[in-house]
């Protein structure tokens, strides 16, 4: 066997892997648009959030409670407290700019809100902390054209501080087989 032949043989099963590969791994990208994350996953359904007293201090005591929006037509039992040492994620505030309003940390542990949220609404602070807590609880960045059905979404705003559709759908999915 030659080197041509050897090339020619390589590119004939470079392009049969294309053929199959790509079909297969269309429908299962594209068949809904949510993302899960497994490995986040508090894998129970009654799941705790801790509020630290400094988001209480910048935000006010019921802020958080947008949180719970995420049992809105889903099985999850999400729950707010005060009581930092009994929660799956504590949810602190930082006083620094770092470019993004919030960020989920450690497979879901923690969640820290920045002083970047001063530029945003009230309904878009709260939708920041249900986007972040929807992290924690398994869901990944939905794909760009399902932003308008989704508080996951990378970029940008619904103004609506909740889970819509496709959060749910991604949520469904998720929690399916857990008791
Ligand atoms: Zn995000």
């Amino acid at each position: 066997m030659n080197v041509k032949n050897v090339l020619r043989k390589s590119i004939a099963i470079a392009l049969l892997l294309t053929i199959l590969i790509v079909p297969a791994l269309s429908p299962a990208n594209h068949a809904h648009a949510y993302n899960v994350d497994f490995s986040w996953r508090p894998n129970h359904l009654d799941v705790g959030f801790g509020i630290s007293a400094g988001v209480i201090t910048k935000f006010g005591s019921t802020f958080a409670n947008c949180i719970t929006t995420w049992n809105n037509n889903t099985k999850l039992e999400v729950w707010t407290t005060s009581s930092p040492w009994i929660t799956d994620t504590m949810v602190y505030y930082s006083s620094s700019r770092t470019g993004n309003y919030g960020v989920a940390h450690d497979g879901g542990a923690s969640i820290t809100l920045y002083a970047d949220m001063d530029d945003l609404t009230t309904t878009q602070k709260r939708e920041t902390l249900v986007h972040e807590a929807g992290h924690c609880l398994g869901m990944d960045h939905t794909q760009p054209s399902n932003n308008n059905i989704a508080v996951m979404r990378e970029i940008g705003f619904n103004n609506k501080a909740y889970p819509l559709s496709d959060d749910i759908a991604g949520i469904n999915f998720l929690y399916l087989f857990v008791n």
